[in-house]
């Protein structure tokens, strides 16, 4: 490798030169969706953030193994160890299968992820598919006494923990405190101090996806999945842990506990978070009604949206941004990046048309020095930005030889389209749309539009035969129409 790649880790919380455990291979892993609703907006910065790298590790040469998992149990409401099961409830309230909701999500993300041109990881592990694996975990750390039994449950016992190793090495926090001020609350429910984590749960009878355990018929608690799959998939020790900010504390803090205290080491070199993207300034949520899903940012779908955003213009979007730092989504700003991504792709097709001079002005010394500092950008913590710019420098250089101004060498001229191929597409996933089909997706759009706008006048005139006959149709075509009080939506279902 004659790159030098630097990245921040945030367990020193500084960048760090990236060296492998085994020469020449990578074994990286990244917290994937839970899936019970469809994929936002929140959702692709880590993926696309951790695309580029496992990009660009492989354009280094290196041989990466990248796990991301698929959580379909264990994931509760309230993140800690309150409330229901985020998939047995949504397989609740639709009547459903839980694995049916699992997989209806698993296959619109990976839809989705298709169209960001994120490529798939080499494996995608099911937490479902792994109890086994996680009974396995929960039982060393019961046999190294970090653990307790506690009416059919197991839980974490995190003082006990914090006394031999650091509970807080990863998200920096004062965990005496913390421990001192919930001993206070101690005793109200079966934990033996609020800080402690569940890796079992007992299932209460009425609970429809649970296992028999020698503890009690359950579930793994959340944190479990992650430690008992990246060991089972990358070995006791691997380079690269990934996954958003807010997944520093309590999920991937509890991840190191689970590592050290069953195997008494730690599992992870590297651990890498993107930030997270606000909608106006706001946290997104589900009930600050600013939840845009992909689907609907690709369709325009969505009161908040003032029209469809192609995936391409999605992905430049998230990338004109370093991944650490946060991102604001407006439409203004993906307007502005559709059009810096149009303005690239003019820049490709202008480089596949212009012809080069023997005796060029620009010759290979700028077009290594334009490589270089690509490279000294993706090397610098994956600055995406940067390497954007210098493309658009370079735009700006290919316009002027369209228009005659400036000149080529043949040589020049072939180091700049491998700079283009291996920037723009092999490492930052970007990809030519076919054109106009942003236009047609919103033409399309605002034509189903149209027919629910019809359909609600109808309704309005007590006409059911008209209302009726859109509403079913529409569902013929794979459209699901829901009526809500603020007026019908739809969503395709293909
Ligand atoms: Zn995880």
């Amino acid at each position: 490798m004659t790159q030098k790649l630097f990245i921040y880790n945030t367990l020193s919380r500084t960048k760090e030169l990236f060296k492998p455990l085994h020469e020449g291979r990578v074994g990286m892993y990244v917290c994937g969706p839970t899936v019970y609703g469809d994929a936002h907006l929140g959702h692709a910065r880590p993926a696309i953030t951790f695309d580029v790298l496992f990009r660009y590790l492989q354009h280094l040469g290196y041989k990466v193994r990248y796990v991301r998992n698929i959580t379909d149990v264990g994931h509760l409401e309230h993140d800690a160890d309150e409330g229901e099961d985020k998939i047995a409830k949504k397989a609740r309230l639709e009547q459903l299968e839980p694995m049916e909701v699992a997989q209806h999500y698993t296959n619109r993300f990976h839809d989705a992820m298709t169209a960001l041109n994120v490529l798939p990881p080499s494996i995608e592990p099911h937490a479902s598919g792994h109890i086994i694996e996680q009974e396995q975990l929960v039982k060393e750390i019961l046999n190294n006494g970090y653990a307790y039994e506690s009416n059919g449950s197991i839980y974490f016992d995190v003082e006990k923990y914090n006394k031999d190793h650091h509970y807080g090495i990863l998200s920096h926090r004062n965990l005496d405190d913390v421990i001192n001020h919930s001993r206070e609350l101690a005793g109200v429910d079966e934990k033996r101090n609020q800080v402690d984590f569940a890796l079992w749960k007992r299932a209460e009878p009425q609970h429809i996806m649970r296992w028999p355990s020698p503890w009690s018929n359950g579930f793994p608690g959340w944190h479990c999945e992650c430690t008992a799959m990246g060991r089972k998939y990358l070995g006791q020790q691997f380079d690269i842990h990934g996954g958003g900010m807010d997944l520093v504390f309590p999920h991937h803090e509890c991840e190191i506990a689970q590592a050290v205290a069953s195997q008494g080491h730690p599992m992870v070199t590297y651990w890498m978070h993107n930030n997270m993207i606000t909608i106006n300034g706001q946290k997104m949520g589900k009930s600050l009604n600013n939840f845009i899903t992909l689907q609907e940012f690709f369709t325009g779908n969505h009161s908040e949206l003032d029209e469809a955003y192609s995936p391409m213009t999605i992905r430049f979007f998230i990338l004109q941004a370093h991944y650490r730092s946060t991102v604001d989504f407006s439409n203004d700003a993906l307007k502005a990046s559709r059009k810096g991504l149009l303005r690239l792709m003019e820049g490709v097709k202008n480089l596949e048309r212009i012809g080069a001079t023997p005796n060029g002005h620009i010759k290979t010394d700028f077009t290594r020095e334009l490589s270089e500092k690509c490279y000294e950008a993706m090397n610098d913590d994956l600055n995406s930005p940067i390497v954007i710019s210098h493309l658009f420098d370079a735009c700006r250089l290919i316009n002027q030889i369209v228009d005659k101004q400036e000149s080529i060498t043949p040589d020049a001229l072939e180091e700049l389209k491998t700079i283009f191929r291996t920037f723009a597409f092999d490492v930052l996933g970007l990809k030519a749309e076919a054109e106009g089909s942003n236009k047609r997706e919103e033409a399309f759009s605002q034509a189903v539009d149209l027919l629910l706008e019809i359909r609600s006048q109808a309704k309005a005139n007590k006409d059911w035969a008209t209302s009726d006959k859109i509403r079913n149709e529409l569902a013929q075509f794979g459209f699901e129409v829901k009526d809500t009080k603020d007026g019908a939506t739809w969503n395709l279902n293909k």
